[in-house]
């Protein structure tokens, strides 16, 4: 490619990346300055104290890791994990998967609790599990599992391995900011999540927070952390608090411009207020769907605002749809993952993406390239209803 590259214009209403605000890509383009620059360290200490508000807590060790989400995800682990240890890891869609892979390649052990892809993590079970392996030193779950659209009981899951005395890791990379995430109230003790989803920031930063028992067992270890990268010993002599900081790595200066951008705007709006604004859009959408006579795959009270599940009606392609939906309206919607793969489609209402007017440009664009495949669609219902519910909520 010779020529400069201009992406399209997207609407990202996928499982992530999601749409970034004007505000978010206009600090990112802000000069580049030193990573030891004074102006940047105050930086640092800004979005340290904004990522405690998002995540609820007072955790000292709360920083963004300089990569994606997953990389959140590994931070957990490869810390808190050592050889020989035993793992409770809760599976109900791809991403307990990964922590399995996680656990595994620490030389650890993963007791598996697994619960069927669609439904939330069951609470009895991992108590049943506990009792069979007493000796399990963590339990690791998904609070907001993107690959199905469901939401699992983040405060029951601590207050549980609070009890048989094992520390926890919290995978919210999709419920920060689009739903409640209160880490000190859960007890949580590593918590993980990612800029792309409800943060609506560039995606390749993952913000962490670690509790003083997570700290304390980091600093405990008789293993090395295997990756040098992560190891958050070594991290924490650039992002920690106080005093000098010394060079660990180049932080991604202009994406970490943008993640404060987006971390303010979230703090002006108000956490109560964006969960609040998820929910109302979440159930403007399923409004509408419902009255073009599309099922939603979850059941309601497991169902995540945020990224929306819903069954593809018999005969539909769904290649073909998702395909039509990007090169006629821009529109760009997840399909299902694994088992799901064919059979659901994954619409995200994350962040700045979630408001009335993406609610009602997905509505009109599936109605109409449904009707293009043959589908039995009711035309002219979606709109009415999604504005109905839009209207009992102002
Ligand atoms: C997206 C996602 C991840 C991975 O984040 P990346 O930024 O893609 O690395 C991890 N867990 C969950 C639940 C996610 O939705």
């Amino acid at each position: 490619m010779t020529d400069s590259f201009y992406p399209p214009l997207r609407t990202l209403m996928g499982p992530g990346p999601s749409d970034v605000s004007p505000r978010v890509l206009g600090a990112l383009s802000r000069p580049t300055i030193g990573h030891l620059d004074p102006h940047f360290l105050a930086l640092m200490d800004s979005i340290k104290a904004l990522l405690q508000y998002a995540f609820q807590t007072d955790n000292a060790l709360t920083l963004p890791i300089s990569a994606p989400g997953s990389a959140g995800m590994e931070a957990c682990f490869v810390n808190l994990v050592s050889p020989g240890d035993k793992v409770i890891v809760c599976q109900n869609g791809v991403f307990g998967g990964r922590m399995k892979e996680n656990v595994e390649r620490c030389g650890a052990t993963a007791v598996m609790v697994e619960d069927a892809w669609g439904d939330a993590v069951n609470t009895d079970k991992v108590t049943a599990t506990f009792k069979t392996h007493p000796d399990a030193t963590l339990l690791a779950f998904v609070h907001a599992e993107t690959s199905t659209g469901v939401r699992s009981d983040a405060a029951a899951l601590c207050a549980i391995a609070a009890e048989h005395g094992a520390l926890t890791i919290v995978d919210t990379v999709t419920s920060l900011a689009g739903i409640e995430v209160c880490v000190d109230a859960w007890g949580a003790d590593a918590v993980y999540s990612g800029t792309q989803k409800c943060l609506s920031c560039v995606p390749g930063i993952a913000p962490v927070t670690f509790s003083d028992r997570a700290v304390e067992r980091i600093m405990q270890r008789q293993h090395k952390v295997q990756s040098w990268f992560l190891d958050m010993q070594l991290v924490m002599g650039y992002w920690g608090g106080e005093g000098k900081r010394a060079y660990h790595h180049t932080a991604p200066i202009n994406a970490l411009y943008a993640l404060h951008e987006s971390l303010l705007m979230l703090r002006e709006e108000g956490l109560e207020a964006a969960h609040a604004r998820h929910l109302r859009n979440h159930r403007a959408l399923v409004a509408g769907l419902e009255a073009m006579g599309l099922s939603m795959a979850v059941p309601a009270k497991h169902r995540l605002p945020q990224l929306n599940s819903v069954i593809i009606p018999e005969g539909v392609d769904d290649a073909v749809l998702r395909n039509a939906l990007l090169s006629e309206f821009d529109l760009e919607i997840g399909g299902g993952l694994g088992a799901l793969a064919g059979k659901t489609w994954r619409i995200g209402l994350m962040g700045f993406a979630s408001n009335p007017r993406n609610v009602a440009l997905c509505l009109q664009a599936l109605e109409a390239t449904l009707a293009q495949q043959g589908a039995s669609v009711l035309r002219g219902k979606a709109l009415p209803a999604a504005q109905a519910e839009l209207d009992t909520a102002a």
